[in-house]
């Protein structure tokens, strides 16, 4: 429990590790130089950098001139499809999948009104991509194609080497969202022969704000004209001044990520919270759970309950709805409703997500929780 609460909504951030705020320290007022400098200060911090961009390179398999430092996977995402759309002759036709993050979706919407059109690719009620449907969607007529590595609702994976695969042999170039899956299972770009795919510090505890994104053609061969002006810092591909202490957070969090025995015991925890849930009585039916899913994440039904009153009935738990919520209203989730879920059911969805630091008191007392709030909301809304 962290300041009395059970927190499992670690798909949406993660507390930082202790070691990741010490190891950020020094590099506020003692190693503070701009790495563009040329005198010593500067020195000192731009060989910080390189030493985290070649551990970062060597986590997921790669190479440090792949690698250039972001605030974070929204920007990552947006740099691609900005990129692609500055670029004369390309293609005028993308494909991403339905269930993308709204930092990929809204980047490919946004390139609607510059003449693009943007082609949807569904999944079947598994949460997976849909390879066949995909097979007739993509051809030679689309030239960028965006599908995440696991999804951020309910953890399925996606048949990311596959779609690479229809892409290249259509000559599209192919971009991941692999934020959700960093630190929940091995992840191996070399293997997985994506051209590029976005990262973020957040989600592996490690400090806010920061990212990377792997551009399997290093900068020199970007195929697109880079987004963004200005200096020539991470060689012009992602100008501003670094954000040494952020990079620094980054690549501790990236040498602390979890080996394959404390990802197996995340698993474990999982399944003891859905099989507790079950247990208990309540009527659950769980969404993706017979797809390959990350270790991590549950998403479920609690029929007859809408999500958010069950939230505000659970005050000392952290976790979050299947919908799409902001302030005014709350919406049925797209993933779920692209999964054929329906609207009433989606509205009674929640989303558990894990971290490594999740014990078994805190899952069961999640258990407990949810199965007496909702005792109780079924009492009064019956
Ligand atoms: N993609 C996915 C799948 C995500 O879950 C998130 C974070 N919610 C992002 C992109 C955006 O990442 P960031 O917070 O670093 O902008």
């Amino acid at each position: 429990m962290i300041n009395g609460l059970v927190y499992l909504d670690n798909n949406a951030t993660t507390a930082c590790y202790q070691a990741v705020v010490e190891s950020m320290m020094p590099y506020w007022s003692q190693v503070f130089g701009n790495t563009e400098s040329i005198h010593q200060a500067g020195r000192k911090a731009s060989g910080v950098v390189e030493q985290c961009r070649e551990d970062i390179a060597a986590t997921v398999r790669t190479r440090p001139h792949q690698i250039f430092f972001t605030s974070g996977a929204t920007e990552g995402n947006n740099f691609i499809f900005s990129s692609y759309a500055r670029t004369p002759a390309v293609r005028k036709r993308v494909a991403v999948s339905a269930i993308e993050h709204k930092s990929v979706l809204k980047a490919a919407e946004a390139l609607a009104p510059l003449g693009f059109d943007v082609v949807k690719l569904p999944v079947n009620t598994d949460g997976i991509v849909d390879v066949d449907k995909a097979r007739m969607l993509i051809d030679d007529s689309i030239g960028l194609v965006s599908v995440q590595l696991a999804n951020n609702e309910t953890g399925v994976l996606q048949p990311v080497s596959d779609l690479v695969e229809l892409a290249h042999e259509h000559g599209a170039y192919f971009h991941c969202d692999a934020v959700q899956a960093l630190g929940k299972m091995t992840i191996d770009l070399q293997e997985l022969g994506v051209d590029s795919a976005s990262f973020s510090a957040h989600k592996i505890h490690g400090p806010k704000g920061v990212g990377f994104i792997y551009i399997a053609s290093g900068s020199m061969k970007f195929p697109f004209v880079f987004a963004y002006k200005g200096g020539g810092q991470e060689h012009g591909l992602r100008p501003g001044t670094v954000n040494v202490p952020g990079i620094v957070g980054m690549a501790t969090a990236m040498r602390m990520l979890p080996s394959d025995a404390k990802i197996h015991e995340m698993s474990e925890l999982l399944r003891r919270f859905e099989l507790g849930l079950v247990a208990s009585g309540l009527p659950c039916v769980f969404h993706g759970d017979r797809a390959e899913r990350l270790p991590n994440t549950s998403n479920f039904a609690l029929c007859g309950i809408p999500a958010d009153m069950l939230i505000a009935n659970l005050p000392t738990l952290c976790i979050s709805t299947g919908s799409a919520c902001n302030s005014q209203e709350v919406a049925p989730s797209d993933v779920l409703k692209a999964m054929g879920v329906s609207d009433d059911e989606a509205l009674s969805s929640i989303r558990v997500s894990l971290s490594t630091q999740t014990t078994e008191e805190e899952i069961d007392y999640a258990i407990m929780e949810i199965s007496r709030a909702t005792s109780r909301l079924k009492e009064l809304l019956s």
